[in-house]
C-alpha cells in the first residue's frame, strides 16, 4: 500500500532453543543489507528467548516480538506472561489470536481484544490475527467471518503505528497451501475497508500482512498483492536463508 512500510515477520512459535540462536544472529547479520532499508523486519521468538533474542539483536535493524501475551497486567495466572514482562525484556511487538491460540487455548474474539489492549498499556505494537477456517472457506463465510473477527478483536481506538493485522488462512497454516493471489487481494481489500470505515486515516494506514504457508518460492507473488503490506511467516522463519530471501521479495 503507498505510503505503508512493509513489514515482514517471523513467528517461531514453540520451536527454538539456544542452540538455535545462530539462526537468528543470520538473520540479524543479513537484515542490514541496504537492498532491505524499505522494510522493517521482526522476529518473535518462544518466550524462553524472548530476553536473550533482544541482547543480540541490540542496536540492529531486527525487532524482536512476542507470540502471546495475556490480558491482565499482573497477578494469580501462573504459567502466563503480561505484556509488561514481554516490554521488560525489551521486546517491542506482541502477537495476539493467533489461530493456534484460539484453537489450543480456546481463545475468542473478546478475548484477543482485552490482550491488544494489555499490549498497548505495556506500549507494545500488537500483532492481531484473524483468518477462517476452511469449512468456513467452503461454505463462502470468508468474509462474514473476517468481519466478525475484526469487529471483535481489534479494539476501538486502534492506532495505525500500535496495531498491525495478520490475515492468516487457518487452513493455509503449515500446510503448504495458499490463497490465490484474487482470494487474497479480495481478503485484503475487505480488511481495508472494514479498518478504514472503523478508523478513517488510522485504518488507511494500518499494516495489513498475510500469513499462511509464505516461502521463498511465492512470497513475490503474494507480496505484489494490493494492500499486503508484508508477511507473518511461520516455519520458513526458522531457517536465516529462507526469512532472509523472503524478506528480499520485496
Ligand atoms: C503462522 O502460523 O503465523 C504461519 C504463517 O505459519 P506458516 O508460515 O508455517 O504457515
Amino acid at each position: 500500500t503507498p505510503g505503508i512500510r512493509p513489514l515482514v515477520a517471523g513467528n517461531w512459535k514453540m520451536n527454538g532453543l539456544r542452540d538455535n540462536l545462530g539462526e537468528l544472529k543470520a538473520i540479524i547479520d543479513g537484515v542490514v543489507t541496504p537492498s532491505l532499508e524499505m522494510i522493517d523486519t521482526l522476529i518473535c521468538p518462544p518466550a524462553t528467548l524472548v530476553y536473550v533474542a533482544t541482547a543480540l539483536a541490540e542496536d540492529s535493524e531486527l525487532a524482536i516480538g512476542a507470540q502471546d501475551c495475556h490480558w491482565n497486567a499482573a497477578g494469580a495466572h501462573t504459567g502466563d506472561i503480561s505484556a509488561e514482562m514481554i516490554a521488560d525484556c525489551l521486546a517491542t511487538h506482541v502477537i495476539v489470536g493467533h489461530s493456534e491460540r484460539r484453537a489450543d487455548h480456546g481463545e475468542d474474539d473478546a478475548t484477543v481484544a482485552r490482550k491488544a489492549e494489555a499490549a498497548w498499556d505495556a506500549g507494545l505494537v500488537a500483532i492481531i490475527c484473524i483468518g477462517e477456517t476452511e469449512a468456513e472457506r467452503k461454505s463462502g463465510e470468508t468474509l462474514a467471518v473476517l468481519g466478525r473477527q475484526l469487529v471483535g478483536s481489534v479494539p476501538d481506538g486502534a492506532e495505525a503505528e500500535m496495531t498491525i493485522i495478520a490475515y492468516e488462512p487457518v487452513w493455509a497454516i503449515g500446510t503448504g497451501l495458499t490463497p490465490t493471489a484474487d482470494d487474497v487481494a479480495e481478503a485484503h481489500a475487505f480488511i481495508r475497508e472494514t479498518l478504514v470505515g472503523r478508523f478513517d486515516d488510522e485504518g488507511a494506514a494500518m499494516r495489513i500482512l498475510y500469513g499462511g504457508s509464505v516461502k521463498p518460492s511465492n512470497a513475490r507473488e503474494l507480496m505484489a498483492v494490493h494492500n499486503v503490506d508484508g508477511a507473518l511467516v511461520g516455519g520458513a522463519s526458522l531457517k536465516a536463508d529462507d526469512f532472509l530471501a523472503i524478506c528480499a521479495a520485496y
